[in-house]
């Protein structure tokens, strides 16, 4: 510990708006604050995992090597999205039904409005209720192959009008979609926030974040939210990037803002995979311990079917696998 006494005169010498404290602060206490660490006895965050419906038997493998990885982590839930347009309708529902029958795992099984009639929708929830899913991700959806959004005439137009229209199926849990940077139809951040609050109050419970990549415009979302009167958990979603090129026009398309270190991080090494994942990693593991240390305790992961950099950076937030104890002799 630095053994600095102030002078009158030091004090004088502060920045204007800078207090007395905050320079003594700067003088005495440790120079590299770090983040906070995390003990053994604080309670692990609660994770989610994102899978996407595989279309060919090698990434059917790819997929199930990647659940069967990262089932002992216990997520709290797995989602399995929904392509474009309901085109993954059947493999989706297919994934789900296998989770349900083959893991522990709860499963939560993407639906989108896109493209469909509210009874097309509603069939589709009741066989995911008959199967024994009580979980589904309720979403708007995008056209196919991009254009703008017209609602089908005889569908639910909106995610809050899909989520009001599950209810009247079945009791489920549901979960929908937010935007820390706002999404790119919404008139504007506040009209998207309202939107936001019509889908929970129609009776979704969770809203999950897209990806984002810089934390204090998820951490500035929390606080309007919670202004604009939402208690329910916003749940970041985490996607680890390593191919930043792909992620860079994915971000362009969905308005979340890349920042310039993200690209200087990557810069130079599209050819070399084993350095990129090791930059994810050190990338997404940054991002989360900020916002754990900013006392966020649910995360929400995008693993594209890969277990790899998911376990590793649940592992750094402090998840650690359930080891069935042993049978006593
Ligand atoms: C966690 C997560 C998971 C996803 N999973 C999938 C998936 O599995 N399959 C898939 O196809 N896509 C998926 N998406 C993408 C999603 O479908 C798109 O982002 C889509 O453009 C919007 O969906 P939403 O549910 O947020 O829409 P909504 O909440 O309906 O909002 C869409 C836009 O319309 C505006 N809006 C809402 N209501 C009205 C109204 N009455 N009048 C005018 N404007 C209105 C909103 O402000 C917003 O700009 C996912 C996104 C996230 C964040």
């Amino acid at each position: 510990m630095n053994s600095v006494v102030l002078s009158p005169t030091a004090s004088s010498s502060a920045a204007p708006g800078r207090s007395t404290a905050t320079l003594e602060r700067w003088l005495t206490g440790p120079r590299f604050g770090g983040l906070p660490a995390r003990h053994a006895g604080h309670a692990p965050p609660a994770l989610s995992f994102e899978f996407f419906p595989p279309r060919t038997e090698a990434l059917e493998q790819q997929l199930w090597a990647c659940i069967r990885r990262l089932e002992p982590l216990a997520p709290r839930f797995v989602s399995v999205t929904y392509g474009a347009g309901g085109s993954t309708q059947a493999r989706t529902h297919a994934t789900v039904a296998r989770i349900v029958a083959e893991t522990s795992l709860t499963p939560a099984a993407h639906l989108t409005c896109v493209g469909a009639t509210r009874e097309e929708v509603d069939a589709v929830a009741r066989g995911y209720w008959e199967a024994g899913v009580r979980h589904i991700v309720a979403l708007r959806g995008d056209v196919p192959g991009g254009g703008a959004y017209e609602p089908h005439p005889g569908g639910y137009a909106y995610a809050a009008d899909l989520v009001a229209g599950l209810k009247r199926v079945a009791d489920f849990e549901i979960s929908v979609a937010a935007y820390p940077e706002t999404h790119p139809n919404a008139a504007n951040p506040l009209a998207d926030l309202d939107n936001l609050k019509r889908k929970l109050d129609a009776g979704a419970t969770r809203a999950i974040t897209n990806f984002f990549f810089d934390n204090s415009a998820f951490l500035r979302f929390l606080d309007l939210a919670l202004a604009a009167g939402i208690t329910a958990p916003i749940v970041p979603g985490i996607m680890p990037v390593t191919n930043f090129a792909q992620q860079a026009k994915f971000a362009a398309m969905s308005g979340v803002s890349v920042p310039d270190w993200l690209g200087h991080m990557f810069d130079g090494i599209a050819d070399d995979l084993e350095t990129r994942r090791m930059v994810a990693a050190v990338v997404a593991a940054e991002q989360v311990r900020l916002l754990q240390a900013n006392g966020i305790d649910e995360f929400h992961f995008y693993t594209l079917n890969r277990s790899d950099l998911t376990y590793a950076i649940a592992h750094i937030l402090g998840v650690r696998a359930k080891v069935a104890s042993p049978t006593p002799a």
